[in-house]
């Protein structure tokens, strides 16, 4: 998804470095510690958070952990900036940098938990190292993920959804939860779902949304 360039946005994110982290040298290691009030709370990782409904959701939620929006485009990470400053989220802190580079971005086992949700299909064959669930990301997720790790994806698409419980599998990976159709799961599953932008748009014309679970074997 490409959003459509916002000044205000570009704008707003160069006006907040203490917020947002931009491009980062992946030779310099980041000062998360100053970025945190309290850096010993347990840390998540969305991947690709658009505009961040998810997240900043999860950061009011959640106040005793805390959060980051890793983010491709400036303008998607300004909308996050936002809602963050708007809502007076201190846990939360967002980076606009690709996700390949995740590895050098966070220390060995100190993340929870990362998030993909409704990340792009790339549906050629041609371009599946791009796919977020391909092996070279799960060897990134893996390193910065704590003991086993956890890691949570959703998406309406059945073809990257496949992919994805195969590629996790091949992995050696163990699935904790898997669903095809994680809106019509008993109350207590649904409870404790926070929708994104896009799970919003495809479940409201009751697409299906598929969604696991899954944890690193130690
Ligand atoms: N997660 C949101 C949702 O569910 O509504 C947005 C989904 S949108 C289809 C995928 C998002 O992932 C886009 O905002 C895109 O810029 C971001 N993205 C894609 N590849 C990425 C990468 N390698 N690193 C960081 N963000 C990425």
């Amino acid at each position: 998804m490409r959003l459509r360039n916002k000044p205000w946005a570009v704008k707003l994110v160069n006006e907040h470095p203490e917020s947002v982290i931009q491009d980062p040298n992946p030779e310099v290691k980041i000062d998360w510690e100053s970025r945190f009030e309290d850096f010993s709370r347990p840390l998540e990782i969305e991947v690709g958070s658009g505009k961040g409904k998810f997240i900043t959701t999860l950061a009011e939620r959640y106040p005793e952990k805390n959060f980051i929006a890793l983010e491709l485009q400036t303008t998607a990470a300004g909308i996050i900036l936002r809602t963050k400053l708007e809502k007076n989220l201190t846990n939360l802190q967002i980076m606009r940098a690709d996700a390949a580079d995740i590895d050098s971005f966070f220390a060995e086992n100190s993340a929870d938990k990362i998030y993909l949700n409704f990340s792009d299909p790339w549906p050629k064959s041609r371009h599946e190292k791009r796919r977020l669930t391909y092996k070279s990301f799960l060897a990134k997720y893996q390193y910065v993920l704590k003991d086993i790790g956890h890691l949570e994806f959703k998406t309406d698409n059945s073809g990257l959804f496949a992919y994805s419980l195969q590629s996790l599998n091949n992995y050696g990976m163990n699935f904790d939860f898997v669903s095809v159709d994680l809106h019509h799961e008993a109350n207590e599953i649904l409870d404790h779902n926070i929708e994104t932008e896009y799970e919003h748009k495809f479940a409201s014309k009751d697409n299906p949304i598929y969604a696991l679970h899954a944890t690193f074997k130690t």
